[in-house]
């Protein structure tokens, strides 16, 4: 079955955005302590995907050699896996792009791997800051090694937002790749 990765720096709110897609409040266990999801989880969704939960980047907490260990694991995974469709970068919609997701996300593009970015905890913002804050960020993305922007979503998982559209998007490339 086709398999969507999730990841991002530890508290961009990963585990919370993979819930409000399952429609599980607890089943990726949600914490605000950094660096809590450490193993590759797969979850099943409509029974035709599968939605893979990676480890956070840039922990705060871990060894240095811990995060060399999950540093392959990710590289390995991306590169190896055939089942691979898509990858979805997660990114805090407040903050001006990381140089460590910028990192990953040229190192996608590289390796010819097709990703999305979504930008997480919209609800922090007012309604008319958000497109200017996605506008500015892609915007430094493009002023970098991109031609074009990467698909892109919004998402709240505390107001239940861009789940439909998240869902959408994955559900039309199911049907191209099956
Ligand atoms: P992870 O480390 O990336 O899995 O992040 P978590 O899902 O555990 O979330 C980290 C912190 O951000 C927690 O305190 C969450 O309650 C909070 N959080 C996550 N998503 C949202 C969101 O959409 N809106 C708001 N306001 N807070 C969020």
């Amino acid at each position: 079955l086709p398999e969507y990765a999730f990841i991002g720096r530890s508290n961009v709110g990963k585990s919370s955005l993979i819930n409000m897609l399952v429609d599980n409040k607890n089943l990726a266990k949600t914490s605000g302590r950094p660096g809590k999801t450490q193993l590759i989880n797969h979850f099943k969704i409509n029974k035709n995907w599968f939605l893979v939960d990676l480890p956070g980047y840039g922990y705060a907490r871990v060894s240095k050699k811990e995060k060399k260990t999950f540093q392959k694991y990710i590289t390995q995974y991306f590169l190896k896996r055939k089942q691979l469709v898509c990858g979805f970068v997660l990114v805090d919609i407040r903050h001006t792009p990381q140089p460590v997701d910028l990192e990953f996300m040229e190192w996608l593009g590289t390796n010819g791997i097709p990703f999305a970015i979504i930008f997480t905890k919209a609800d922090k913002l007012k309604s008319e800051e958000i497109e200017q804050h996605v506008s500015k960020y892609l915007q430094i993305l493009l002023e970098g090694a991109w031609e074009e922007a990467p698909p892109h979503f919004v998402t709240s998982s505390t107001k239940h937002m861009g789940r439909d559209a998240l869902l959408n998007y994955i559900g039309q490339i199911n049907a191209e790749v099956t």
